[in-house]
């Protein structure tokens, strides 16, 4: 997609500026494909079957493509903003972000979500070969294959989003006090999100499930806890307003 293809689809109308930002990237489950640049871009760039194959050299040089003309318009942003992206520090730069990675990654928070992770992974390979149907009764608006599909999309997704949380907040209390809605509590919020969804998936796991309700019941409450750690942790997360997911409560 060129620069006045990108330019002119902004100015349609029809997107929502940001929505991709606090999204949780299940794009086949979305409700707002139609009003996602994001979505937009990748559906004109990879829509034939040929750029569709991840492993087809064309995807990358597409992907490349996109990179240089994102890079122009990057360009043409910093002149607007006054910015010179050549001119930035990047040694420092990389330094201070490593050092926020670390700290970040060794936040109990992060651990726990991460820790998560690696629970789920335990749980399914623990589950090899047993009998989901024979085992299972279904929920009847969710079924057990919906709800796996659910923990495994989720499964690493929480760690990632409460890291890029705890990292935002550590660089918001540098720098920021502007009193604009914060980016780490609308990471955190998305990861709440989908510990929120992913609980309910556990649910329909444990639905009338004797053998697997204990190890269910583990999960379900380690997502509790953690994300009553997130809760304490940002405070004002469950509030943020996602663009195009969540409404303003005009009563709040
Ligand atoms: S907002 Fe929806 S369509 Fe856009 S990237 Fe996120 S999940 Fe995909």
């Amino acid at each position: 997609m060129n620069r006045d293809r990108l330019k002119k689809l902004v100015a349609e109308g029809r997107l929502i500026a940001g929505v991709y930002n606090y999204c949780d990237r299940w794009c086949e489950r979305c409700p707002q494909t139609s009003r996602c640049l994001n979505f937009s871009i990748s559906e004109e760039e990879f829509s034939d079957p040929e750029t569709q194959d991840i492993r087809n050299e064309a995807f990358w040089r597409k992907l490349s493509d996109i990179f240089k003309e994102t890079f122009e318009l990057l360009k043409e942003a910093g002149e607007k903003w006054g910015i010179d992206l050549e001119t930035l520090d990047t040694t420092t730069d990389i330094e201070n972000m490593r050092a926020k990675e670390e700290a970040a990654e060794n936040h109990v928070v992060c651990r726990a979500a991460k820790s998560y992770g690696k629970r789920v992974e335990d749980w399914f390979q623990g589950k090899e070969g047993f009998s989901f149907e024979t085992g299972f009764a279904a929920n009847e608006d969710l079924d057990i294959e919906e709800a796996f599909e659910v923990i495994r999309w989720y499964q690493y997704f929480i760690a990632a989003k409460v890291m890029r949380a705890i990292r935002g907040q550590r660089e918001e209390e540098e720098e920021r006090s502007d009193g604009f809605p914060s980016d780490s509590d609308g990471s955190a919020k998305i990861a709440l999100v989908a510990i929120d969804r992913s609980m309910s998936a556990w649910g329909v796991i444990s639905h009338d499930n004797h053998v697997l309700a204990e190890s269910v019941f583990e999960m379900i409450s380690f997502l509790d806890r953690l994300k009553q750690a997130i809760e304490k942790t940002f405070p004002n997360a469950r509030s943020f307003i996602r663009p195009g997911f969540d409404k303003i409560d005009l009563n709040g």
